[in-house]
């Protein structure tokens, strides 16, 4: 049976490669952008190419976005079974002289972006009894890892990490599979130059997660494949 994952933030970067390797596992991928433009265009590159991939307006930090993108899917008759919360947003500065948008963004992003995807969507996979979520995080907002990023960043991040483990906890014995992962440093526009790791190999454990058999783990923080601290 060929599942469909929804990936947030689509159009470059993590989100855009995990797009390319969830239709190269032979999943239908609809990649989601805030920008219609940039969303078709990457979508586009990737059908070219033979992938079951199509494109739909999301911005996260919009309740009238993802409504009309629920409702778009619905009418289609297009069911999510994988939920992909990648969108996210960096803002440098402190907890005292960052500017107040940074806050108010990264939390709309971050926080109530996935808030709205998965209410949006995880019921539907709990009543069809399989679905996996996978909420893109940082070390950043990692307690066990010291919370040794940007404030704005850090401090939404380890929202995310607690939003993450409370629906887990929630959907938890129903088919539903929720998980945290931090890609890594990864080069991309935020990652930047220097980093580590190439985009593919920062998409590995997302993939990973996304697609967990039936006896994968459930409720936890990972980074290359293996679990991390909250
Ligand atoms: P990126 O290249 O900057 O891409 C960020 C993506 O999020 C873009 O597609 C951007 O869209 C999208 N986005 C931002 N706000 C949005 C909104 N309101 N609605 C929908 N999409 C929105 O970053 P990346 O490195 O690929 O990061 C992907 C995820 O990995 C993020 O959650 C990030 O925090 C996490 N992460 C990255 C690293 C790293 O080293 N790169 C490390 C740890 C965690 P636009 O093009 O329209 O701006």
């Amino acid at each position: 049976m060929q599942r469909t994952a929804l990936v947030t933030g689509g159009n470059r970067g993590i989100g855009l490669e995990v797009c390319r390797q969830l239709s190269m596992r032979g999943l239908r991928v609809i990649l989601t952008a805030r920008d219609a433009g940039l969303g078709e265009a990457a979508a586009k590159d990737l059908s070219t190419a033979g992938l079951d991939v199509r494109f739909a307006e999301l911005d996260v930090a919009s309740d009238v976005s993802a409504a009309r993108c629920s409702a778009q899917l619905i009418s289609a008759g297009i069911d999510v079974d994988v939920l992909v919360n990648n969108a996210g947003v960096y803002k440098p500065g402190t907890v005292l002289a960052a500017p107040g948008e940074a806050f108010e963004e990264s939390w709309d992003v971050h926080v109530r972006g996935t808030l709205r995807t998965s209410r949006a969507f995880v019921p539907a996979m709990i009543d069809r009894g399989y679905g996996r979520v996978v909420n893109v995080s940082s070390g950043y907002g990692s307690f066990g890892e010291g919370l040794d990023g940007p404030a704005a960043y850090s401090v939404t991040k380890a929202a995310l990490n607690a939003l993450t483990l409370k629906l887990a906890q929630e959907v938890d014995g129903r088919r539903v599979k929720v998980n945290a992962v931090c890609p890594g440093w990864v080069r991309t526009r935020m990652g930047g130059e220097e980093a580590e790791l190439s985009v593919q190999e920062g998409a590995d454990s997302v993939v990973w997660l996304a697609t967990l058999p039936s006896n994968g783990p459930h409720g936890g923080l990972f980074r290359k494949r293996r679990r991390v601290p909250w």
